[in-house]
């Protein structure tokens, strides 16, 4: 038997996602673009599907720009606020060091580029605070970019407060919303949004699929040049069966909100007590301000990488942070932002739970990870030199 535990990777497709895409596969494969009645059905659908997702987050239709993910989505809103920023000699941006590699990456690509981006310090609770956001603005601020909620560690940021610093400063706010779309509630409206990035996926759709919210009058630049479609704002012929899915697996995934974050919560804390209970071991992020299914733990004296793969011979699947840093030996930036030394962060486990995931599992994940630590720690020359004094522990 298999436990899944790396939902923050990727998530089963949910049935209903499944048999939302059938029909747009089978029978209505239409081009929207094509004047037939085939395509013109693709099209009613597609127009559809844009209602249903902006009415979910809040938005109106012609506020949804549907991608190919969350990666997509991130690249083209820091690059859309970058280019309006310059147009008015505004070069200066505002993220955290812990952001998704979509975001870092398209920030490092903008500094060669002669921007300057700000790194907001993150707390050892895995949090940024308004205030730190208000007292970074600057009158050459273009953009403020913080994830809502992390995919390493699970925190959940002050997102409706930070969009009002941002509103208040005439600033763009632009939040990767991948972690927590379907799982928290957010409405762009109330929560002070300016651009919002989510990705299928992540709550049991398709993958290869997501949107990018931009809030009306925000003037987004193209990453891909051709065709007319997304308002001329994104060509390629769109991926229906993908949008399909998305969109009945987003409507699903908040009408079963509240009963799945419960039950999650109460799984999270139960695998949290139970793994805590490790000696020389300790959660990452803020217990409270958390994702419901997001387990993060550092133990000291382990490689993360060798605790992985034992875990996944009992059969359990985990991570060691995020997927995208998995295979190279670099620990996580999220655990160093958060000021975890390196020989900790190596030490990491990620264990993210999904609504599939049942109490028995969960038990079962606390003995294997038990084991499997233990075993590692009785082979680990640095774990022996922890227990004879000869290096010091750095978590007590
Ligand atoms: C998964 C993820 C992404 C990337 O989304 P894709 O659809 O896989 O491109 C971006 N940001 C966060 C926080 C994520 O968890």
């Amino acid at each position: 038997m298999r436990i899944y535990a790396d939902n923050a990777a990727t998530t089963k497709m949910s049935q209903t996602a499944i048999q939302a895409m059938l029909p747009y596969m089978e029978t209505i494969y239409g081009n929207p673009s094509s004047l037939h009645s085939v395509g013109q059905e693709a099209k009613e659908a597609l127009n559809d599907a844009r209602e249903r997702v902006a009415k979910v987050l809040g938005a109106t239709a012609r506020e949804i720009y549907f991608t190919s993910g969350g990666s997509e989505a991130d690249n083209q809103a820091i690059r859309s606020a970058a280019v309006l920023g310059k147009r008015k000699g505004k070069t200066h941006i505002i993220s955290t060091a812990f952001e998704h590699h979509a975001v870092l990456h398209t920030l490092k690509k903008l500094e060669k580029e002669g921007f300057t981006v700000t790194y907001l310090d993150v707390h050892a609770n895995g949090l940024v605070t308004p205030e730190q956001v208000a007292e970074a603005i600057t009158p050459e601020t273009c953009l403020v970019t913080i994830m809502f909620a992390n995919n390493e560690i699970g925190t959940i940021q002050p997102i409706r407060e930070i969009g009002a610093v941002c509103r208040k400063a005439g600033v763009l706010f632009h939040t990767d919303a991948v972690q927590a779309v379907g799982h928290l509630p957010i409405n762009v409206v109330e929560d002070n949004i300016d651009m919002l990035s989510l990705s299928a996926h992540k709550f049991h759709g398709p993958k290869g699929v997501g949107v990018l919210y931009a809030k009306r009058g925000i003037i987004l630049t193209n990453l891909i040049e051709g065709g007319a479609q997304e308002r001329g704002k994104r060509a390629g012929t769109e991926n229906i069966p993908g949008i399909m899915g998305m969109t009945a697996a987003l409507e699903e995934a908040v009408a079963e909100m509240p009963e799945t974050a419960a039950r999650l919560t109460k799984l999270r804390d139960r695998l949290i007590e139970g793994l805590s209970e490790i000696p020389h071991g300790e959660v990452n992020g803020d217990l409270e301000h958390r994702l419901p299914g997001n387990v993060s733990f550092c133990f000291e004296g382990i490689e993360g990488e060798s605790l992985l793969l034992l875990l996944d011979d009992k059969g359990i699947c985990a991570s060691s942070g995020s997927a995208c840093t998995s295979g190279s030996l670099d620990p996580s930036h999220v655990l160093l932002a958060i000021g975890r030394p390196h020989e900790v962060a190596h030490g990491s486990l990620r264990l993210s739970l999904g609504k599939d995931n049942t109490a028995e599992e969960v038990e079962q994940i606390i003995v294997s990870v038990k084991e499997v630590v233990e075993y590692l720690r009785n082979m680990s020359p640095v774990w022996r030199d922890l227990m004879n004094g000869k290096r010091q522990f750095v978590i007590k």
